[in-house]
């Protein structure tokens, strides 16, 4: 939990954030400002700030499976994971996150 980090924010509910999922490791909400039809985020409950920072192999494991799940709750059969890392790559928010892009013909 970083004190001035959003995803930690959403996270611990200050928000009133609404999970399309979530599991152990992981939350998933839509994006505020969505770049595709569907565009949710699968965000580790452990604050890691970017994939440059993340150690743990089977967190990885477990938030590509999150991943799996939220796009089948969400009713996509074909969909893009995207990783922004580093401010350069267009990283904004330094929680490491994963965005779901898809939409609903499944087609992106
Ligand atoms: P990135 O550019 O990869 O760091 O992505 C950060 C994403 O977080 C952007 O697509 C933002 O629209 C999204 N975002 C920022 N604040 C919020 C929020 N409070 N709730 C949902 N999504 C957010
Ligand atoms: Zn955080």
């Amino acid at each position: 939990m970083s004190n001035d980090c959003i995803f930690c924010k959403i996270i611990s509910g200050d928000f009133g954030t609404e999970f399309v999922y979530e599991n152990e490791y992981c939350v998933a909400f839509n994006d505020i400002n969505p770049k595709a039809p569907v565009h949710i985020l699968v965000v580790p409950k452990v604050h890691v700030a970017s994939l440059n920072e993340l150690e743990d192999k089977n967190l990885m494991g477990e938030l590509l499976m999150a991943v799996k799940e939220t796009a089948k709750k969400a009713g996509l059969s074909a969909y893009r994971v995207q990783i922004n890392t580093g401010k350069e790559a267009g990283q904004e928010v330094f929680h490491l996150h994963l965005h779901i892009l898809g939409n609903k013909k499944g087609n992106i």
